[in-house]
C-alpha cells in the first residue's frame, strides 16, 4: 500500500507538471481539482448507500489519484480555448467531446473490466478495493461526459466577459491527434470482450447463491454499526496514527511540493510563446529565411483560431500586446494558415452529394460537414459561392473555403499563400464593405506630425506603398510648425445628380420651373429630409439637355460622407415629383452630374462635400533651414507650374503639386471611400511673398470638394476606426452632427498643405529626384553599382516612376 500511495503522489505530480506546461494556471487545474472531488464525493454518497465500511475510504482515495487523467480534460480545455466566441466555444466543446468521446468511453469500459478482475480475486481487501476503484472510473466518466463541458463553457464564458481576469493560454490543439488510433481501438474492444467474458463465467454462479452472500462487498465490511461508536473512535486513531508509511508519504509530498514551488519552470511555456511571437513582430527582412525555416510548415506550432491569452509582467492577467494587436497577422501565421489550406486541399470530400446535400437540409447544416464536403456543395450551385460563410455560420472558415475553391479552379494556390486571411473581423465586412472576399490587403501605415491645426497639435496617419510620401508630409508639417495651419470648412453638401426624361422640351421646362420654384423645392425637401435622421436637402441645381433634366440634389449627411443617405433622399425625392408629373421617366438615379468619382467640372465650380480652405505663414528662415529653398523659387515654381502647367494641361481642378497623394493615403487609413480621391483632390494650391518686405511665404489651398466622413462605409473597420481615434474624429461627433466630419475635412486640407510646401520646395531645390532615389526604391531590386545608378539618371523611363508628382 505504501508504494501505491506513493506511486499515486507522484502520478498527481506528473498530472500538475503536464497541466503546467499546457499554460494552464487555474481553469484547469480548477477543473482537474473539480472532477477529483465530485467523483469523491459522488463515490462516497454511493459507498454509503451500499452501506460499505468507509474506513477503507483512505485507500481508495490514492487510487483516485491514479486513476483520474486530467489530460482529457486539458484537451478539452484547449480546444475549447481554440473558439475565438462564445458561440464557437460550445461548438468546439462539442466537437471535442465528439473526438474524445468514443476512446474516453471505451477506454473506461477497459479500466472498469481490468479493475473488475480484481473483485474475482479472492483477497477480500483487494476485492474491496476493485469495487471502490471500478465505481471511481465510472463516476469519473460520468463527470467528464455531463458536468465538466458544462463547468468549462460557462467557465469560460465568464473569463471571456471579465477578459482581466482572463488567464490561459492555448497550445495548438490539433483533431487528428486526438482521433482514436484504430489498432489500439481494436484491441481494446478485443480485450473488453474477452474480460467480458472473464467476468460473466466467474460471476454467474454467483447469482444463484444466497443474497446474504454477497461476498465481494463482505460481510465484515459492511455498514458502520451506529451503536458502535467505540469502533468509530478506533477507526479515527488509526487515521490518525502517524506510521512509518504516513511518515515516508509526507516527506514525498513535502518533497514534490518545495520541487514544484521553488524549482520547476512555470514560466516556460509562456516564455517561449512571448519569445516567438516577438521574435515574429520585430522580425526584418533579413531574418525572414531564416524564420521560414524555423516555422516550416509540417512544424507548425500553431492553427488558425488559436487563442493566447498572456500574463503581463506585473503578473495581472490580460490579453497581451500580441492579441490586441493581432488585426494584421504575422510571418508566423501566414505559413501555418497556409500549411493548413494545402493539407486540406489534398483530402476528398468524405461523403457522397446526396448525403452532404442532407445533412445540409438538416438541422445540422453546413456546419457539420467538412470543407471538401462545402466545396462539393458549392461546386453542384447548392450553396452559393458568395454565402459561404453564411451557410458555415463562421466568417473565416467561410472565406478560408472561398479561398481554396478559387485557388482550385484558377490554380493559384501559390499567390493566395501570401495573401492573408486570418485574424481579421469579417463580420464588419459582410454586407457592408466587400463580397466574395478571400482576405485583407495590409498596407503600411506612417504618420506625420505635429500638424498645427488650428492652435491643436494632430498626428496624422497616412496608409500608403509610396516611399517618401509621409517624410514629405512630416517636413512640411515641420515647416508649417511656427506658424501653424489655419483652416475653415466653408461649404458643406454631398449631392446626387439623376437623369429624369420627359415626353418633350415642353413638359421637360415645365417640370424644370415647378423644382425651381422656392415653395415647390419645400415639399421635395420634406420628402428628401424624412428618408433620414440627418440627411437635409439643401438645395437642387437643374440643368436641361433637351427633353432631358439633370437634377442636382445637394444636402447635409451629419457624419457621414453621404452617399448611401443622399442615394436614398433622391430616390423618395423623385417619386414624389413623378407624382405631379406622371410622365416623368426615372432613367437612372445618377446621371454624373453629381459627379461622383470622376473628373468633373462642377465639383470644381460647385463644391461637393466638404468645400474647404487653409492658410499658413511660413518665416523666411524656416524656409531656408526647413525647406532649403527661398521664398522667391517656391512662388516661382508655384506660378509656373500649378497655375501655367496646369492651364496648359487643360486641368480641371488639378492646380496643385500632388493633393492626391496625401488625400489617398489618409483616405485608406481612415476608411474612405478611396475612389472619391477622384473629387476630393481637387485643389487649388497658391502661394505668395508675404509680410512687409515680401520675405515670408504666403501658402493657402483651397479644396472645393472633400467627399469624407466619419461614420459609414469603412470608417466601422478596426483598424480604420484606430485612425479616425488617433485623430479624436472616430463616429459620430456627439453634440454637432457633421463636425466629426468636417473637422477631418479640415486636417485633410491642411495636409495637403504641409504636403504641398515640402513638394514644391524639393522641385524649387532640385531634390525631388534624388529623395524618391533614397527612399521610394526598394535597394533590393536595383543593382548596386555606380554605373547603374548613373544610367538611371539620364534614363528618362526609369525617371518617370519616381517623378510622377512633378
Ligand atoms: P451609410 O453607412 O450608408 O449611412 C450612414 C448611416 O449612419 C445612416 O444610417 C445614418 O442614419 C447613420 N448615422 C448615425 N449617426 C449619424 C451622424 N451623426 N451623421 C450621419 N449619419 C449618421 O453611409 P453613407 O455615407 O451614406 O454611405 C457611405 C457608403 O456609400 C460607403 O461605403 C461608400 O463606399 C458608399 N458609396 C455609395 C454610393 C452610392 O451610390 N450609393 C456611391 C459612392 C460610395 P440615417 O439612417 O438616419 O440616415
Amino acid at each position: 500500500m505504501t508504494i501505491i500511495r506513493c506511486l499515486a503522489v507522484l502520478y498527481s505530480y506528473y498530472q500538475f507538471c503536464k497541466l503546467q506546461k499546457i499554460g494552464s494556471k487555474y481553469i484547469l487545474g480548477i477543473a482537474g481539482l473539480f472532477t477529483v472531488f465530485s467523483s469523491f464525493i459522488f463515490t462516497t454518497t454511493v459507498l454509503k448507500l451500499l452501506k460499505i465500511n468507509i474506513a477503507d475510504l483512505k485507500d481508495a482515495l490514492f487510487f483516485f489519484l491514479l486513476l483520474i487523467d486530467l489530460s482529457k480534460a486539458a484537451m478539452l480545455a484547449q480546444f475549447a480555448l481554440t473558439a475565438s466566441n462564445q458561440t464557437e466555444v460550445k461548438r468546439n466543446i462539442a466537437r471535442g467531446m465528439s473526438l474524445l468521446g468514443p476512446t474516453i468511453t471505451l477506454d473506461t469500459i477497459v479500466e472498469t473490466l481490468v479493475l473488475g478482475v480484481g473483485t474475482l480475486s479472492g483477497i477480500q481487501r483487494l476485492e474491496t478495493l476493485s469495487y471502490f476503484a471500478c465505481l471511481s472510473v465510472l463516476v469519473n466518466y460520468v463527470v467528464f461526459m455531463t458536468f465538466y463541458p458544462a463547468c468549462l463553457s460557462l467557465i469560460l464564458e465568464l473569463s471571456r466577459y471579465g477578459k482581466k481576469n482572463c488567464l490561459l493560454i492555448s497550445k495548438a490543439f490539433k483533431e487528428e491527434d486526438h482521433k482514436a488510433n484504430p489498432v489500439v481501438h481494436r484491441v481494446k474492444l478485443i480485450m473488453s470482450a474477452g474480460l467480458m467474458l472473464v467476468h460473466a463465467q466467474s460471476r454467474w454462479p454467483f447469482r444463484n447463491e444466497d443474497a446474504d452472500d454477497i461476498p465481494h462487498i463482505g460481510a465484515e465490511h459492511l455498514a458502520l454499526n451506529k451503536t458502535d461508536e467505540p469502533a468509530l473512535h478506533g477507526y479515527i486513531m488509526r487515521w490518525m496514527y502517524l506510521s512509518a508509511d504516513h511518515i515516508v508519504i509526507l516527506i514525498l509530498l513535502l518533497a514534490l511540493v518545495v520541487k514544484f514551488i521553488f524549482f520547476e519552470n512555470k514560466d516556460d511555456f509562456a516564455e517561449q510563446i512571448k519569445a516567438e511571437f516577438s521574435n515574429c513582430k520585430d522580425i526584418d527582412q533579413s531574418l525572414n529565411d531564416q524564420v521560414k525555416q524555423q516555422f516550416k510548415p509540417e512544424m507548425a506550432l500553431f492553427k488558425p483560431n488559436d487563442t493566447f491569452f498572456i500574463e503581463n509582467s506585473d503578473g495581472e492577467n490580460s490579453d497581451g500586446p500580441e492579441t490586441e494587436e493581432k488585426a494584421v497577422q504575422t510571418t508566423k501565421y501566414d505559413f501555418v494558415q497556409e500549411n493548413y489550406f494545402q493539407e486540406k486541399e489534398e483530402s476528398k470530400p468524405e461523403r457522397s452529394l446526396d448525403e452532404c446535400l442532407a445533412i445540409y437540409n438538416s438541422d445540422l447544416g453546413a456546419v457539420a460537414l467538412t470543407d471538401n464536403e462545402v466545396i462539393l456543395l458549392v461546386k453542384h450551385k447548392h450553396i452559393a459561392a458568395y454565402q459561404i460563410e453564411k451557410a458555415v455560420d463562421d466568417h473565416v472558415r467561410g472565406v478560408g473555403i472561398r479561398r481554396k475553391i478559387l485557388a482550385r479552379e484558377a490554380n493559384i494556390l501559390k499567390a493566395l499563400t501570401d495573401l492573408p486571411y486570418m485574424n481579421y473581423d469579417y463580420g464588419l465586412v459582410m454586407g457592408a464593405c466587400c463580397e466574395n472576399v478571400i482576405g485583407y490587403m495590409p498596407v503600411p501605415v506612417g504618420y506625420a506630425g505635429p500638424l498645427i491645426l488650428n492652435g491643436a497639435e494632430l498626428y496624422v496617419p497616412m496608409a500608403t506603398t509610396e516611399g517618401c510620401l509621409v517624410a514629405s508630409t512630416n517636413r512640411g508639417c515641420r515647416a508649417l510648425k511656427p506658424g501653424g495651419v489655419t483652416s475653415r470648412v466653408v461649404a458643406d453638401g454631398m449631392t446626387r445628380g439623376p437623369v429624369v426624361r420627359f415626353p418633350s422640351i415642353t413638359d421637360a421646362s415645365a417640370a424644370m420651373k415647378w423644382m425651381e420654384s422656392p415653395e415647390n423645392f419645400l415639399l421635395i425637401k420634406d420628402q428628401f429630409d424624412s428618408s433620414s435622421r440627418f440627411a437635409r436637402l439643401a438645395k437642387i441645381l437643374i440643368k436641361i439637355a433637351g427633353r432631358y433634366l439633370f437634377i442636382r440634389f445637394v444636402a447635409k449627411t451629419g457624419d457621414a460622407m453621404g452617399m448611401n443617405m443622399i442615394s436614398k433622399g433622391t430616390e423618395i425625392s423623385l417619386k414624389y415629383v413623378q407624382t405631379v408629373f406622371p410622365t416623368m421617366d426615372i432613367v437612372s438615379l445618377s446621371g454624373n452630374f453629381c459627379t461622383d468619382k470622376k473628373p468633373s467640372a462642377v465639383n470644381w465650380i460647385e463644391g461637393r462635400g466638404k468645400s474647404v480652405v487653409c492658410e499658413a505663414v511660413i518665416p523666411a528662415k524656416t524656409v531656408m533651414t526647413v525647406l532649403k529653398t527661398t521664398v522667391q523659387a517656391l512662388v516661382d515654381v508655384n506660378y509656373s507650374k500649378n497655375m501655367i502647367g496646369s492651364a496648359v494641361a487643360g486641368s480641371i481642378g488639378g492646380f496643385n503639386a500632388h493633393a492626391a497623394n496625401i488625400v489617398t493615403a489618409i483616405f485608406i487609413a481612415t476608411g474612405q471611400d478611396p475612389a472619391q480621391n477622384v473629387g476630393s483632390s481637387n485643389c487649388m494650391t497658391l502661394m505668395e511673398p508675404y509680410g512687409p518686405k515680401g520675405e515670408d511665404l504666403y501658402i493657402s489651398c483651397t479644396m472645393p470638394s472633400i467627399e469624407i466622413g466619419t461614420i459609414g462605409g469603412g470608417t466601422v473597420l478596426p483598424a480604420q476606426a484606430a485612425c479616425l481615434e488617433m485623430l479624436k474624429v472616430k463616429g459620430a461627433h456627439p453634440e454637432l452632427p457633421g463636425e466629426n466630419a468636417s473637422q477631418l475635412a479640415r486636417i485633410v486640407c491642411g495636409m495637403v498643405l504641409a504636403g504641398e510646401l515640402s513638394l514644391m520646395a524639393a522641385l524649387a531645390a532640385g531634390h525631388l529626384v534624388r529623395s524618391h532615389l533614397r527612399h521610394n526604391r526598394s535597394s533590393t531590386l536595383l543593382p548596386q553599382t555606380t554605373s547603374y545608378r548613373e544610367k538611371i539618371c539620364t534614363n528618362d523611363n526609369l525617371l518617370a516612376p519616381p517623378c510622377r508628382d512633378i
